[in-house]
């Protein structure tokens, strides 16, 4: 058995309170949050709102919360989702889209998950016509998680948003890892807020902290976001605490988020040349999905890995990821290189 630290690329959701965080979170000012009494709940959800420019936001405990609340609001019982079907809001949240809005989802297949206008344009159903679910929603996720952090072109999102107003339909960003696009591409905050009726960003992703997601929109579809919190039990009490990690989060943890995305690309070199890798998706961010050689399955790489220290996770039968973060410092990749180099040495690409 392996007595080394193991080195935990399963997730960015991994991380733990730095102590300048701990600090920030032991300091923080609370108060009850239900009665719209929390002054740091109340400071970070109008420092997100002013951020990206929009007129409210809502703290909640998770991403899947946030798109949750955020699909409820805009759908109805008969409505109908739009969105890729690599989407986290489809895959990987409970079948939350039937549960809660009692909608149906239109999958597409784009390109690593990302969606173009003229694939939604075909898919939007004849409000006139009985027989379908009334189209309701346009749902995007950047960057895209199952696309191996795929990033959207700015110019597909904005054609995006114009045939929505056409067609009257919303459009919400599965934003977890908003800010991972936002260190790589020109685009502000601001722009994004511009462009979608809403988004949900995550704390606890790439931002290191704890727990937490925001919600942002309109004052109205946040109003009602938070009423149907309540009602889901979601409604909690001295969360200051926790919304102080984000408020320290956004002032000091985005901008270093560019070495995470560095170091995902120095795991893409040491693995490339490996016989047992048959490709690597494009890597653009803090993502990285490896495709094996069979016979190899992931299943028993992961376990490999595992065994010399290394975690991961599977993402499918012969795909596996590795996500870097806050904890994954110079060192763990020279150590990852080190204990990677000879593993299962007897494959050959031809194997
Ligand atoms: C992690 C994640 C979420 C939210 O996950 P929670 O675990 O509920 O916070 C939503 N969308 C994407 C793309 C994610 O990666």
């Amino acid at each position: 058995m392996n007595t080394q630290t193991k080195i935990d690329l399963r997730s960015d959701t991994i991380t733990r309170p730095t102590p300048e965080m701990l600090q920030a979170m032991m300091h923080a000012q609370v108060g009850d949050d239900v009665f719209g009494d929390d002054p740091t709940v109340n400071a970070l959800e109008k420092k997100v709102a002013e951020l990206f420019g929009m007129q409210a936001a809502l703290f909640v405990s998770s991403g899947t919360l946030s798109n949750q609340l955020a699909i409820r609001t805009h759908c109805s019982a008969g409505s109908e989702v739009i969105c890729d079907a690599l989407s986290h809001v489809y895959l990987y949240e409970g079948g939350g889209i039937a549960m809660n809005a009692q909608s149906s989802v239109r999958t597409l297949q784009g390109d690593r998950g990302r969606l173009k206008a003229w694939q939604i344009a075909e898919a939007i159903n004849n409000p006139l016509d009985i027989h379908q679910p009334v189209t309701r929603l346009v749902s995007l996720e950047n960057t895209m998680n199952k696309g191996g952090g795929s990033l959207y072109a700015f110019e597909d999102i904005l054609e995006i948003q114009s045939l929505c107003q056409q067609q009257n339909l919303k459009l919400h960003l599965d934003g977890a890892r908003l800010f991972n696009a936002l260190v790589e591409t020109p685009q502000r905050p601001a722009d994004y807020g511009k462009a979608f009726d809403s988004i949900s960003i995550c704390l606890s992703k790439g931002l290191g902290c704890p727990v937490g997601s925001v919600l942002i929109g309109t004052e109205n579809l946040i109003h009602q976001a938070r009423r149907f919190r309540k009602a889901m039990g979601g409604g909690w009490r001295q969360a200051g605490f926790l919304a102080a990690a984000g408020i320290y989060a956004l002032d000091h943890h985005v901008d270093r988020l560019r070495q995470d995305h560095l170091r995902a690309k120095e795991i893409g070199e040491i693995l490339k040349d490996k016989p047992y890798v048959q490709e690597i998706f494009p890597i653009e961010t803090n993502i990285v999905i490896v495709r094996l050689n069979p016979p190899l399955t992931a299943v028993y790489f992961v376990n490999t890995l595992n065994a010399k220290g290394i975690q991961a996770v599977t993402f499918g039968k012969d795909l596996v990821r590795f996500v870097t973060h806050l904890h994954f410092t110079d060192d763990q990749l020279s150590d990852f290189k080190h204990r990677i180099q000879n593993m299962f040495e007897g494959v050959s690409k031809n194997d």
